[in-house]
């Protein structure tokens, strides 16, 4: 079974360069390619007697050799597998146009998407690197899975870096049936089916009151001044400091939720913990929230696990877990459900797992 996986990059400035070079390798061989392939469409739809054969991916690199490189010396500081992945993924985008599957390819744009692909020897160690051609040694913040893989694609979403890859694993044969609902929250980072609850980190609380304080003294400071300067650098880093210890806390929980189910029940979003807290909270949620879900998607794979993601309309909350009846309305204040037709008592977000537990059991 062939796996992605994709996660972000930790950077100097010189790696940021190289990269930004790949890029702009990658784009400037996919708009000639582009702008070529195009031409030989045109003289075709002129001259339909004397018709020019649509190049391969392999005759594009070889005209790009002969005519290109040889007067952009950039060309050669970066990999050679850049271009020559750029012009396949062309051809692939032609194939896609003329099997009428997608439009016709764009020019790209700097700044717009800009990715590029590399072939060769990708090396992943222990300690969250990994070795690319040209490039070197590139961290990130998490721990790669140890794979083999040969190519690796890089892209660029405003400042931020990611490094994407296909892997092959043996699926893992589960023979798991247990199925498991999570209710994600506020309060507590999650809530299972089982009555298990996951508080998340502790320090989390404790950083985010620094944080608040932090930002009301330097609220004289004047803006742009070096004071100013040094105190937005520290709020970035509690800032990051935050959020490393949210996603650690997710990790372990991802783990643990797809290694020791066979089905694990999600909701789409979070709608819940969403409206329940002000502002900030809801950032951070939504952030988590997308974060949960890309972890448990792959992880659920890795361990040959099942991952049911529920609709959002889905009456999670409102649904009494023991009789099915549904309420018309609960206000979020109220955090034990009480059911008015049984009688039944539960704390809400239990509750809530245990609905998502039941639609995903089918
Ligand atoms: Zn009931």
């Amino acid at each position: 079974m062939l796996l992605g996986f994709k996660t972000e990059l930790k950077l100097n400035n010189q790696q940021r360069t190289a990269l930004m070079k790949h890029c702009g390798v990658a784009r400037h061989a996919w708009n000639w390619g582009l702008a070529l392939t195009k031409q030989i469409l045109d003289h075709n739809k002129v001259n339909p007697d004397s018709k020019i054969k649509f190049p391969t991916a392999i005759d594009l690199h070889k005209w790009l050799v002969a005519l290109v490189k040889s007067d952009q010396q950039w060309y050669y500081e970066c990999s050679k597998s850049t271009p020559q992945q750029a012009l396949m993924a062309l051809r692939e985008a032609w194939k896609r146009c003329f099997n009428k599957t997608a439009g016709t390819p764009l020019f790209k744009k700097k700044g717009k998407r800009d990715s590029f692909t590399l072939e060769g020897t990708v090396k992943i160690t222990r300690d969250n690197k990994i070795q690319v051609p040209v490039i070197g040694v590139l961290r990130t913040y998490e721990r790669l899975p140890q794979v083999l893989t040969k190519s690796a694609t890089i892209s660029r979403q405003a400042d931020r870096w990611f490094i994407s890859f296909r892997f092959d694993v043996e699926q893992q044969e589960s023979n798991n049936t247990d199925v498991v609902g999570v209710d994600l929250g506020v309060k507590n980072l999650a809530t299972l089916s089982t009555g298990e609850v996951v508080l998340g980190a502790k320090s989390y609380k404790k950083y985010q009151a620094k944080l608040s304080r932090m930002q009301w003294l330097n609220r004289n400071k004047i803006i742009g001044s070096n004071n100013w300067k040094k105190a937005q650098m520290a709020v970035a880093r509690l800032h990051r400091k935050i959020a490393n210890i949210r996603k650690d806390t997710l990790h372990k929980l991802t783990t643990l939720l797809a290694k020791n189910h066979g089905t694990v029940v999600i909701e789409d979003l979070n709608v819940s913990g969403m409206m329940a807290n002000h502002k900030l909270a809801k950032a951070i949620t939504d952030m988590s929230f997308f974060e949960f879900r890309r972890q448990l998607t792959y992880k659920c794979q890795l361990y040959g696990s099942k991952l049911v993601v529920v609709d959002r309309w889905f009456p999670s909350s409102k649904t009494c877990s023991n009789c099915g009846t549904k309420k018309q309305a609960l206000l979020l204040s109220q955090r034990v459900f009480e059911c008015g037709h049984c009688g039944f008592v539960i704390d809400r977000d239990l509750n809530a797992a245990i609905n998502l537990k039941r639609s995903g059991s089918f």
